[in-house]
């Protein structure tokens, strides 16, 4: 498969429709990206790589994060991290408040807003060092000790993070939040501020696609139906309330930031990750969605 032609096409492809969309505002700090970035990084396994674009600059990973905690929690707690939040598609926005009053404060699932809050405050409770561990994991995941957390992203949030606020106090009053909310948005908030490449993104989500395994090291680090669970979660919840639509344009299970990054991994081929910080109505990169649409058809590849 000739992966480095079929970028270049791609690029050729879509750079002109790089306008399509909005840049996320609501997080001023995201709003002041150049909003005509576009990268694609995508990691083979047999440790090939292909790329264009601005792959290896870094950007706000946001939602993208919700999948590290999600592992970590899910390591740590097992069957019970089910108790405090569910694994259906939530066909909501990711941040509403409607929905989690319906679902008697037990979020949908882990990747809306209220799930990986809840989330968050799992460990909280289970580490001595939640924003360090969270860090390191994600590094080692990498190999690369350079990946950091963005005070001014995380600062940017907290100051207008309301819907979040009230999320986490809602859920707080229902029983669902162990510790003080203030300490558990702020790990949350963090968390969302991590700043990562295309080329990061792929090398760290090879996890996913290579049966547990560090891509490097090929260390088993969580197990192949560890692998299952997250793999399948992503593809039913990973873009909001679009999850049904990007699975259907691109067949893969993969997860969206509103910092425009998308990441997306094919078992035992490939994992790939994309950035264009222009979102569609729904909050998924527009041209990130269109690019791995083109990618899956353009390689015959997809999970299906
Ligand atoms: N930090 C963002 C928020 O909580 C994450 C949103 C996202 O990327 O989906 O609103």
């Amino acid at each position: 498969m000739d992966y480095q032609a079929i970028l270049n096409l791609i690029e050729r492809e879509l750079t002109p429709d790089i306008k399509l969309g909005k840049v996320a505002s609501y997080i001023p700090q995201l709003a002041k990206v150049d909003p005509l970035k576009f990268g694609v990084y995508l990691y083979c396994h047999d440790s090939t790589s292909y790329q264009f674009g601005d792959s290896q600059e870094k950007f706000s990973i946001q939602s993208i994060s919700k999948v590290f905690t999600l592992i970590i929690a899910k390591e740590l707690l097992g069957k019970d991290l089910w108790k405090r939040v569910h694994v259906e598609p939530s066909g909501t926005a990711f941040n509403s408040l409607t929905e989690l009053e319906r679902d008697q404060g037990i979020p949908r699932n882990p990747f809306i807003n209220a799930g990986s809050i809840v989330v968050a405050d799992t460990l909280l409770s289970a580490l001595d060092h939640p924003k360090e561990d969270l860090l390191k994991f994600v590094q080692k995941l990498c190999g690369d000790d350079s990946i950091s957390y963005n005070e001014a992203v995380a600062a940017s949030e907290k100051a207008h993070g309301y819907r979040n606020k009230a999320l986490v106090n809602y859920m707080k009053a229902l029983g669902n939040i162990d510790n003080d909310p203030d300490d558990v948005l702020n790990f949350y908030f963090y968390q969302c501020s991590i700043v990562m490449s295309c080329e990061q993104l792929s090398k760290t989500f090879m996890l996913l696609a290579n049966e547990g395994r560090h891509y490097k090291t090929q260390e088993q680090v969580i197990d192949p139906q560890s692998v299952k669970r997250i793999n399948s979660i992503m593809q039913t919840c990973g873009f909001y309330d679009e999850a049904g639509e990007f699975s259907y344009r691109v067949g893969l299970p993969g997860k969206s930031g509103v910092g425009g990054g998308i990441v997306a991994v094919h078992p035992k081929h490939y994992s790939v990750a994309v950035w264009s910080p222009m979102l569609n109505s729904k909050g998924n990169s527009a041209l990130g969605m269109k690019a791995l649409e083109r990618l899956t058809t353009l390689t015959g590849l997809s999970i299906f």
